[in-house]
């Protein structure tokens, strides 16, 4: 039996329904968590390497990558990835994933109701007699904004701040 519903249109989200696993927190994690932290949005790799740079912390590419990965493997972070397969990293919250609509445009994020997928996922966990079953949904779209850009000419009447 072979599951995969959800790939159709590509959203995703990538989600683990258990607890973040024990972590040592090494300089790395710590300077990489923070960084995410200090950010609003989703963030790619190198974005992150050069806010850390910028902050005076060495630490080389290959290591935040290797450091995300570590993160999004012991289920502390979200991850979308964009049209050109690059992946983008935001801190999980405390109380659990979450699945995010994600514009393929300007890589807008919006959060989702998913207790749909959760409620399946879990059924479908029972049915088929599986633990520790984690789930990747990513949702992906072309948001309103993009869709309908607004003129940009100075005359173009639509001047509300
Ligand atoms: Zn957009
Ligand atoms: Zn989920």
């Amino acid at each position: 039996m072979y599951l995969t519903i959800l790939e159709v249109g590509g959203l995703r989200e990538t989600s683990v329904t258990q607890l973040p696993a024990p972590l040592r927190p090494t300089r790395q994690r710590k300077a990489v968590m923070s960084a995410l932290h200090q950010r609003a949005g989703f963030t790619s790799a190198r974005e992150l390497h050069e806010a850390l740079e910028a902050e005076g912390i060495t630490i080389g590419l290959t290591t935040v990558y290797r450091t995300l990965h570590t993160l999004d493997r012991s289920g502390r972070l979200d991850v979308v990835r964009e049209k050109n397969g690059e992946r983008l990293y935001r801190p999980r919250p405390a109380d659990g994933h979450r699945h995010y609509l994600v514009c393929r445009d300007c890589g807008l994020s919006a959060e989702v109701e998913a207790g749909v997928v959760e409620r399946w996922a879990e059924y479908v966990s029972e049915v088929m007699g599986f633990t520790e079953v984690e789930h990747t949904v990513e949702l992906t779209g072309v948001c309103d904004r993009c869709r309908f850009p607004r003129p940009t000419t100075p005359n173009s009447g639509e001047q509300h701040a």
